[in-house]
């Protein structure tokens, strides 16, 4: 499964918000098979999150679109989303009960547009805050506070499934660059694929379909670099 990842909001493009929904979402979304190929930061502006989101919505299995869903005037996320089908916002009866039933307050007390989605979606529930996130086809709207984010993917997220991998890692003290030849042996040798993060020392990231080749590979590179 092939995903891309939009973030809106003009505070993560300004620097203002530093943005550890992307890795999140990335790092969930890997470690359960799924391929994310694209992250992308969009600022709130209906005709830019539109346009991104049909783009990629065309191009891959689901789009995960974060930020922007308050009820707020510069909250434009599912105006975006919804122009991006060529559908209407409309009032959510799903939303108005969700509300209703779980918050503190009447749906009357909230501004209309807290249960406005766009025609046709389904509705996801905020377990953590109010505004309500919404599924159109392949694309995933949820809210842009961390822990609201966090708490509604939960609820989605075994609709996202890929080819599940198993890591293990070794790390070296000998520079990237004299490690090609044992990174090329160890990938003709066993089904991996093999990734290298430099840092204070190499970190090789070993990755195979299932954790025995992943452990034996390993073994068979920590034999063959100096270690720390
Ligand atoms: P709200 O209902 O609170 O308006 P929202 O879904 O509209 O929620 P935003 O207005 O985009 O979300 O952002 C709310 C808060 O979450 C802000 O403090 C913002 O900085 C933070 N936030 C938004 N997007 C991200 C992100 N990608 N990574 C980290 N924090 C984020
Ligand atoms: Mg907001």
């Amino acid at each position: 499964m092939r995903v891309a990842v939009v973030t809106v909001g003009d505070e993560l493009l300004s620097g203002d918000t530093v943005n550890t929904n992307a890795a999140w979402l990335c790092d969930r979304l890997d470690e359960r098979g799924v391929s994310v190929e694209r992250v992308t930061t969009v600022p709130d502006r209906i005709a830019d999150i539109a346009r991104v989101v049909n783009e990629y919505r065309a191009e891959y299995d689901a789009v995960v679109v974060t930020g922007g869903v308050g009820p707020t005037h510069d909250d434009v996320t599912m105006e975006g989303v919804a122009a991006a089908f060529g559908r209407d916002l409309i009032h959510s009866e799903d939303a108005a009960a969700w509300i209703e039933e779980h918050g503190d307050y009447a749906a009357d007390d909230l501004t209309d547009e807290t249960t406005h989605l766009p025609a046709g979606a389904r509705m996801l529930p905020n377990p953590e805050g109010v505004a309500p996130g919404a599924v159109l086809d392949s694309v995933y709207v949820l809210p842009g506070v961390p822990e609201e984010m966090k708490a509604m993917f939960a609820s989605v997220e075994a609709e996202f499934e890929g080819e599940r991998t198993h890591v293990a890692e070794v790390r070296t003290t000998e520079p990237e660059s004299a490690l090609l030849d044992r990174v090329e042996g160890v990938q003709e040798a066993f089904d991996v694929r093999v990734g290298s993060y430099p840092g204070e020392d190499v970190r090789l990231k070993v990755i195979a379909a299932d954790s025995e080749t992943a452990a034996e590979a390993a073994a068979w590179l920590r034999e063959r670099v100096d270690t720390a």
